[in-house]
């Protein structure tokens, strides 16, 4: 297509035509790689059944792949001064709705629902990095419907959501990742994939929502406190962190019996165990003390 976007010199032009000045508090890393748009919109599976969530469309790169590939893309776009822009390159578009707002406060379930009739959407999108982990948390634990998010993300991000036990980069994020969802990379992207480039290399992720998650809890949300009272203080033993927590309110001799039941030292840091460990935790506090 003659006006696709997505290569450097169509997009300069746009760029130029409406001068547009990038905003670095946004994040703004516009793709220019027609293969890598190619490859994120294959791996993500998109069909013609498919409703699309984009996440910042920027001037419409990939979301005239998106169009094209899927039934309906709903695109949010917190910056203002982009939305005259999406009116022009995806004017051809009758599949697309651009709503100006900040994605943190969207209602995504109602757009599942208004958009999809409540089955479950695909979430594609070059993610504003600055804000990468409350989208995807947000996604997971607001029970928004979901077949598979593919996004690009920092390089680093995405090893942290596959990681284990042992890496400084194993976090919360990891195992809320994990317990949702199946993660793949996909495709390590370098710098000049963009404009203006990143100071730092960049990889696309597919997280593939799990239909049952791993392990078995009878109480996440439980789980989640406990994964944060950890983490939030990964240099204190698991006795302290959950201790100290002030979501938690469970007594020394409680938090300690329960890190008996899991059989490992009663000094170990939270950041040694595994998924499956903490929904044992978990689960023994719900059986146990509540
Ligand atoms: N999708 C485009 C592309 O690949 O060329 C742009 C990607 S750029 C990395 C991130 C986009 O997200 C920008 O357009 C930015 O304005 C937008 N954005 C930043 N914060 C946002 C937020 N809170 N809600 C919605 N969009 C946001």
């Amino acid at each position: 297509m003659e006006n696709r976007l997505g290569n450097p010199r169509n997009t300069i032009e746009i760029i130029q035509k409406y001068e547009f000045a990038f905003q670095k508090k946004f994040g703004q890393n516009f793709l220019i790689d027609t293969h890598v748009l190619d490859k994120i919109i294959r791996s993500a599976g998109v069909t013609k059944d498919d409703m699309v969530l984009e996440i910042g469309p920027g001037i419409g790169s990939m979301t005239q792949y998106l169009a094209e590939a899927a039934r309906a893309v709903v695109a949010v776009e917190i910056d203002a001064n982009l939305i005259p822009i999406l009116k022009e390159t995806l004017a051809d578009y009758n599949n697309v709705t651009v709503i100006n707002e900040d994605i943190l406060k969207v209602d995504i379930k109602k757009l599942a629902e208004q958009y999809n009739g409540g089955r479950p959407i695909k979430v594609v999108a070059n993610l504003p990095y600055y804000i990468t982990t409350p989208i995807i948390m947000g996604l997971f634990e607001s029970g928004v419907p979901i077949d598979n998010i593919t996004v690009m993300v920092q390089k680093e991000v995405a090893d942290r959501m596959q990681t284990g036990p042992g890496s400084k980069d194993y976090g919360a994020l990891s195992l809320a990742v994990q317990y949702y969802a199946e993660p793949y990379i996909v495709a390590n992207v370098p710098p000049n994939c963009f404009i203006p480039r990143p100071k730092v290399g960049s990889a696309v992720i597919r997280l593939t929502r799990y239909e049952k998650p791993p392990v078995q809890v009878s109480d996440p949300a439980l789980m989640f406190k406990l994964i944060r009272a950890s983490f939030n203080q990964r240099r204190k033993t698991l006795q302290n962190g959950l201790n100290n927590a002030a979501e938690l309110s469970f007594t020394k001799e409680q938090i300690a019996a329960a890190i008996e039941s899991l059989g490992v030292s009663p000094t170990i840091r939270g950041e040694a165990l595994t998924l499956e460990q903490f929904a044992a935790l978990a689960n023994y506090f719900s059986e146990n003390c509540l």
